[in-house]
Parts: structure tokens; C-alpha cells; sequence
């Protein structure tokens, strides 16, 4: 038998649920497509998926065809949309595992159709357009272009069109209104097709631009409780997070004023202080950037990481907290008593986002999940 690590990521799946329940009252009659892509912002794209799907979601989003599949493969019978396209050599999975792809080049298009014909099936395509974000999809000519091929290759018909807003996480950004005017002319450039779905919408738009909830949204980050700008602030009536992160102190030791701690010696101690020494480290996805910044909950307080963090291992100041010793509780994301570290905090410290924290904790932990 494999033993555990002394580290666990706890995913709340009631979390999830609650926080989709939100999201979709948010949405209005639009659908809500959840985004499940980097195995669920490291909360397990699989369970999420399987959670979401039993409480009503019909829609999933994935980054590759290979995240698309594994979902099939696990019993997702939902609709899955494969968002940054494919391998040519791979269309035929679109039919075989009934995968939704977003398309923004004609080689895939012909890739999907000759598959289609081949499986004698017919491949709803939704075409991703470039209305802000200079990342993925096409506009002008381009869309007039990808529309065309899709209306005379044969087995293919245009279900739907995308993009993607650069900055709804800023409610006030007027460069998602720009998107959005941008986006209803590539609307007008495909009407009078049946039944296309539009969606532009990520957590941002859904949460603060109402007006691009359109036909359906796609959430991420909100789903596993985080606003998308960065808000660290947690509410009864708000997205709770799902994810949580708990170590144990593996050892308690009291050193003099004037001690070096960590590699480097980056820290040195300014009274008698009391360290305790966690088993987690940047391979477990808790950032070298937090050396001498971040802090855990211990005792119900919070404690603050002296020196280096290591490959493995860190050391925090428990001077000021009663009693620690080995084996206690050491909370680095999450809450302890009345105490809370969010992934913004965190974010905060490493000059990063959420969405890294949670993918990097996440992804590199063993995870545990809580019904
Ligand atoms: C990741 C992603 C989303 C979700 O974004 P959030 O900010 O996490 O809600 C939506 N659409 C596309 C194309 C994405 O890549």
C-alpha cells in the first residue's frame, strides 16, 4: 500500500453546487456551460463534471480534445465543447465520443467534415471569433469564410458562435462593451441559420455585464467560489470556495534572536522564536514567491513563513501561538477557527491570480472530496 501525503487538498462539492446554483440564477435563461479545463481549476474535472451533471448542468467546457474525452470516458453524458481546437489526425473523435468543437481554421473544418462522412454523422460546429482578445478565432473575412465552408462541406452545420471577453472582470472595463457591439456584427455576419447558440460571456461577463449573457455563458473561476477580479472577501449570500489546503507540523523547535532560517538564510530571527517545520514546499505547488510573505492558520492563528520555502518544506514563526507541536493542523488555504486564507491572499502575495493558486495546489496535491 501507497501511504498518504501529509498534505490534502479538500474539495467541498457542495461548494460547487451552491456556487452553481448562484451562477445560474445569475444567468437568467441563459445556459451555463461549466468550465471544467485544467482537471477543474484543480479541483478534479471529473468529479467536479459528475457533480455538476447530478444537480442539472448540461454543458461542459474543456481546453483540449484529450480533457473532452476522459469526460466522456467517465460517464459525462452531457454536451463537452472542445475550446482551443485539435489534432487533425483526431476529428474522428468528435464523432465517436460526440464532442462539440469550436473552430477557428478551415483545415479543421475539413478534418471534421471528412470524419463526419466517414462515421455518417452530422457535426454541429461552433466557430470562435476575435472580438477583443487577440487570442484565438477570426473575424471580418475570416468569419465569412469559416461560415461558408461550413455550409458546403458535407455532414457539418454551424450550431453556434464564441469569443471571449479580454477584461468582464472589470465591471466598469468599456472594452467589454467594444466586445460586445464587435460581437453582434459577427452575429449579423451568420444569422439565418436555426437554433445557433451565441456565447461570449466567462465569470466576469455573467456576473457583471448581464447584457452578454446571450444564449449561454461560460463560468469558470466563479464555480470554484472566486470573483474574477480578485475580491477577497467571502459572503453567507456570495461564491463560497471550494477548495481547501491542510498540512501537519512535522516538527516544533525554539531557536535564540539572531538565527538564520532557510536556505539562504534570508530570514534571521529578532527574538527567541518558536518555528514550526510543514512538509509543504513549491513542488506541491505552494510558491517559492511566498518565502518570508505567506501565512498558514495554526491554532486558529495565523503564522507567517520565515525564510525560504523549499522543495518540500517551510518554516513558520509559531512564537506567538500557545502549545503547537508536532501533528497539529496547519491550514494554507482555507479557514480554521475564525480565520480564513483565501486563494486571493495568496494571490496577492505572488503577485499572481487565483486561477494559479488553485490550479497549482490543486494539480499537485492529493485530493479529497467532501459530498
Ligand atoms: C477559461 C475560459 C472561460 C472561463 O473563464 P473564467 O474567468 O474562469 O470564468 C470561459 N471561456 C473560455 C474560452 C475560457 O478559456
Amino acid at each position: 500500500m501507497i501511504p498518504s501525503s501529509f498534505n490534502t487538498v479538500t474539495v467541498d462539492l457542495q461548494a460547487l453546487v451552491a456556487n452553481y446554483a448562484l451562477l445560474r440564477h445569475k444567468a437568467g435563461d441563459a445556459v451555463l456551460l461549466a468550465m471544467v479545463k485544467a482537471d477543474g481549476y484543480g479541483h478534479g474535472m471529473v468529479e467536479c463534471a459528475t457533480a455538476l451533471e447530478k444537480c442539472g448542468c448540461s454543458v461542459f467546457g474543456v481546453a483540449e480534445l484529450r480533457e473532452a474525452v476522459i469526460l466522456r470516458q467517465a460517464g459525462i453524458t452531457s454536451a463537452i465543447y472542445a475550446m482551443i481546437g485539435f489534432d487533425h489526425g483526431d476529428a474522428e473523435l468528435f464523432c465517436t465520443c460526440d464532442i462539440t468543437p469550436v473552430v477557428y481554421d478551415p483545415d479543421a473544418l475539413q478534418a471534421l467534415s471528412a470524419a463526419a462522412v466517414r462515421w455518417g454523422r452530422q457535426i454541429g460546429v461552433h466557430l470562435k471569433v476575435d472580438t477583443g482578445m487577440r487570442r484565438l478565432g477570426v473575424e471580418g473575412e475570416g468569419l465569412q469564410k469559416l461560415a461558408a465552408a461550413v455550409d458546403t462541406l458535407p455532414n457539418l452545420y454551424l450550431a453556434g458562435i464564441a469569443s471571449h471577453f479580454p477584461s468582464a472582470d472589470d465591471a466598469g472595463s468599456s472594452s467589454t462593451n467594444d466586445c460586445l457591439s464587435r460581437f453582434e456584427k459577427m452575429k449579423e455576419v451568420v444569422a439565418g441559420r436555426p437554433g445557433l447558440v451565441h456565447h461570449i460571456a466567462n465569470s466576469g461577463g455573467t456576473l457583471y455585464f448581464p447584457r452578454s449573457h446571450d444564449d449561454m455563458v461560460r463560468c469558470g473561476i466563479s464555480l470554484y467560489g472566486y470573483y474574477p477580479e480578485g475580491r477577497d472577501e467571502v459572503a453567507d449570500d456570495g461564491l463560497q470556495p471550494v477548495m481547501s489546503y491542510t498540512t501537519r507540523v512535522l516538527q516544533v523547535k525554539e531557536v535564540p534572536p539572531g538565527c538564520g532560517v532557510s536556505y539562504g538564510h534570508t530570514y534571521t530571527t529578532t527574538r527567541p522564536t518558536t518555528l514550526a517545520v510543514l512538509p509543504v514546499g513549491y513542488e506541491d505547488g505552494y510558491s517559492r514567491l511566498l518565502s518570508n510573505r505567506g501565512e498558514v492558520l495554526i491554532g486558529g492563528s495565523r503564522a507567517r513563513i520565515r525564510g525560504r520555502v523549499c522543495m518540500n518544506l517551510c518554516m513558520v514563526d509559531v512564537t506567538d501561538i500557545e502549545g503547537v507541536s508536532a501533528g497539529d493542523e496547519a491550514v494554507l488555504l482555507g479557514c480554521q477557527g475564525s480565520e480564513r486564507i483565501t486563494a486571493d491572499e495568496i494571490a496577492a502575495r505572488c503577485n499572481t491570480i487565483s486561477y494559479e493558486v488553485l490550479c497549482m495546489l490543486g494539480n499537485n496535491n492529493q485530493r479529497r472530496y467532501r459530498e
